[in-house]
């Protein structure tokens, strides 16, 4: 049923994918900057790297799936719309602007506020791998 639904109505996918960041965001997980720490606010050069690291790497697992589908365009669409709320709302400069602005603060409220909190103990990385 969702896949005749998707098939006639294609762009649902991107809100299932922006949805989708949300659910899984309610997965307990450790942040990046529990293991990277956070430098006056804002994200340290190896969170930094590694978010880079994970987007560079997640783009082209998709772009190499979708090598010569029809619907690539809708995949790599919906591959962003997953991934642009921790774009536009944990990246500086304007991170900080979306979770004040009335309009898009209680969305970065929701955002922050469904992710279970865990510390680094918890990620099963010792002190010296998180501060390589
Ligand atoms: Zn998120």
């Amino acid at each position: 049923m969702a896949g005749k639904t998707l098939g006639r109505r294609p762009w649902l996918a991107l809100p299932a994918a922006f949805a989708s960041h949300f659910v899984l965001d309610t997965v307990p997980h450790v942040d990046s900057h529990t293991l990277y720490g956070a430098a006056q606010g804002g994200p340290t050069a190896a969170e930094a790297g590694v978010a880079v690291g994970e987007l560079v790497l997640g783009w082209l697992v998709v772009v190499l799936l979708t090598r010569s589908r029809s619907w690539r365009t809708m995949a790599l669409a919906g591959a962003f719309c997953g991934i642009v709320i921790d774009l536009v709302d944990n990246v500086p400069p304007w991170g900080a602007s979306f979770s004040a602005w009335p309009g898009t603060a209680w969305l970065s409220q929701l955002h922050h506020g469904i992710q279970p909190s865990m510390t680094a103990d918890h990620s099963g990385c010792s002190a010296s791998e998180r501060n390589w």
